[in-house]
């Protein structure tokens, strides 16, 4: 099923109130995945593809953040200005002001085609507050998938990422140019460069990621949840590895649907 990427994810950017439009067709066995490694090493572009093939829907909390960063900052709760700031310096924002956007967006996670969590959760208070309204929501994860790649080869990613503004899709002016420079391929919207994949940001990302992130690896790997998938190659090439890898685990836990 091909699902449409921007309708989607406005659901999520919006708020509690938003639905999905078109909502997607219910599955017996929705995906219900994290996403999960270092920044650079590609989620966002991955949670775009399979969005596309799993018709499951991508939440994103950075895409939330930087979404509330293009209103007036008198439109912006004291909490959100705080946490724009934090975002700024490549910092993680507080748990409380994250788990309060996850937690009022909770009917996302019902979503008839699934999820995709794209950079939530990050530090083991929110993996801990995730499991408990899942539970308490009655929702089983299906996976976790950890993008791993070597350090080089992950600054040289970021240094050249380039999003758009308008419907956040993601290009690389190397590995992912889009056809006409500066231009999104998909919506024509403007692309840009992130305030955090400047180099001092990147630099405080990679120390974060390393202090609070990387130890939900052992978190989800004790749950028997994580698919450990090398990112290298072309981004349709980790999308089949990362899709193989699942129907794997799929055959031996209990039937997903992959198309
Ligand atoms: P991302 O696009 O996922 O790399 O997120 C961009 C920025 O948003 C991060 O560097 C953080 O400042 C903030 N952010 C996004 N998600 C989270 C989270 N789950 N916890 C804390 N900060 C977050």
């Amino acid at each position: 099923m091909t699902a449409n990427p921007k309708s989607e994810r406005k659901a999520w950017l919006n708020g509690p109130s938003a639905q999905c439009a078109p909502m997607p067709t219910p599955k017996e066995h929705p995906w219900r995945l994290i996403l999960f490694g270092p920044p650079g090493v590609g989620k966002g572009t991955q949670a775009q593809l399979l969005h596309e093939r799993l018709g499951a829907c991508q939440l994103s909390t950075g895409d939330v953040f930087r979404a509330a960063g293009t209103h007036a900052a008198c439109d912006l709760t004291p909490a959100m200005q705080e946490a724009l700031a934090y975002m700024r310096k490549g910092e993680l924002v507080p748990d409380t002001t994250v788990w309060q956007l996850v937690r009022e967006r909770r009917g996302c996670l019902h979503c008839g085609g699934g999820f995709l969590l794209d950079g939530f959760p990050r530090t083991l208070g929110q993996a801990q507050s995730l499991q408990g309204l899942l539970d308490r929501e009655g929702l089983e994860l299906s996976a976790v998938l950890s993008y791993e790649l070597p350090l080089a080869e992950i600054v040289s990613r970021l240094s050249g990422r380039r999003t758009c503004k308008q419907c956040k899709a993601v290009f690389h002016r190397v590995h992912q140019p889009p056809k006409s420079d500066g231009v999104c391929d998909l919506c024509g919207g403007a692309l840009f460069q992130r305030d955090d994949d400047q180099p001092e940001a990147i630099r405080v990302r990679m120390g974060v990621y390393r202090s609070s992130t990387a130890p939900l690896i052992e978190f989800y790997q004790q749950r028997g949840l994580l698919i450990r998938v090398p990112a290298t190659g072309s981004p349709d090439e980790i999308c089949r590895r990362s899709l193989e890898m699942m129907e794997w685990r799929a055959t031996s836990t209990h039937g997903h649907e992959l198309a």
